[in-house]
């Protein structure tokens, strides 16, 4: 089985505001290449079995992907997507939208993303957040490590940040997404450390070498075991992640550098992030 644990949906032009804009501009990036993000997403998950699916609340960088959307977009194939959500704690009602979220919408877990929301993984709004989903047993995904948004301070993205959140909440299951790159060994320290914390290596294959460098420190500090699945869609998509996740050893050519196991990549692949994470799976509805 396969499960893509990161995949967003959006449309650009309703949820994406202008400062998320200008920072797309200043990266080059043309939101039109990504096309109908939702019909795409339908499709391109189909080569995972189940995927979990989240928008973004976070005003503080200008995006606004309502819950609800996403919630509807999941109605559409909820024999293999699960919806996370969102939460923004810059928001006043962001319990309710919580307790709405979960009691209401049928979400099974919580996309956090302190540098895209600027605020610390420890300010007391997440921590709100955190006591609820440890109660209610919701896993956690926090975007780690840095991104093209600006205006934020990076360091609320550090690994180490969450590390001191699972000392304070030893029971809430966390993903930490992207291995927290470019503090890949950071988040290696952090995750061996924590028996419900976990990693996800979305979005790394295309700087091949990085990528490499962080599998290999994976396999080192035997931490390959807590780490997950995942694509980013529709930055990359599924498929392109499982093909381009498995040649990942080409880099080393004839130069006697050590591979990564093969073994090591088809667990991660195949890892089981639905029993590890206390998720339903919607394959047995
Ligand atoms: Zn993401």
């Amino acid at each position: 089985m396969i499960i893509d644990i990161h995949t967003h949906i959006f449309d650009a032009a309703q949820h994406f505001g202008p400062k998320l804009n200008a920072d797309l501009v200043r990266c080059g990036v043309d939101p039109a290449v990504w096309g109908n993000v939702e019909e795409r997403h339908l499709e391109t998950t189909k080569a995972a079995d189940v995927a979990v699916v989240f928008g973004l609340q976070a005003s503080a960088t200008g995006w606004n992907i309502p819950n609800e959307a996403v919630a509807a977009h999941v109605a559409k194939a909820p024999e293999r997507l699960l919806f996370f959500a969102s939460i923004d704690p810059l928001q006043s009602d962001y319990m309710e939208e919580l307790e709405k979220c979960h009691r209401q919408f049928g979400a099974v877990g919580v996309k956090l993303a302190p540098l895209y929301q600027n605020a610390h993984p420890q300010d007391k709004r997440y921590y709100d957040i955190y006591r609820y989903c440890q109660a209610n047993g919701l896993p956690i995904l926090f975007h780690a490590g840095t991104s093209f948004v600006s205006g934020t301070p990076l360091d609320y993205s550090r690994p180490v940040h969450f590390d001191a959140v699972a000392v304070d909440f030893p029971g809430l299951r966390m993903v930490l997404a992207h291995l927290g790159h470019p503090w890949e060994g950071e988040t290696i320290a952090v995750i061996r450390r924590h028996a419900h914390v976990y990693a996800d290596i979305s979005a790394l294959y295309y700087r091949p070498w990085q990528f490499y460098n962080s599998m290999r420190l994976l396999v080192e500090y035997k931490a390959q075991h807590k780490v997950l699945f995942g694509s980013d869609f529709p930055f990359t998509t599924t498929g392109d992640s499982i093909k381009n996740v498995r040649a990942l050893n080409s880099i080393t050519g004839s130069s006697g550098l050590p591979e990564v196991p093969a073994e090591v990549i088809e667990e991660i692949i195949h890892r089981d992030a639905l029993s590890l994470l206390n998720l339903p799976n919607p394959l047995q509805k």
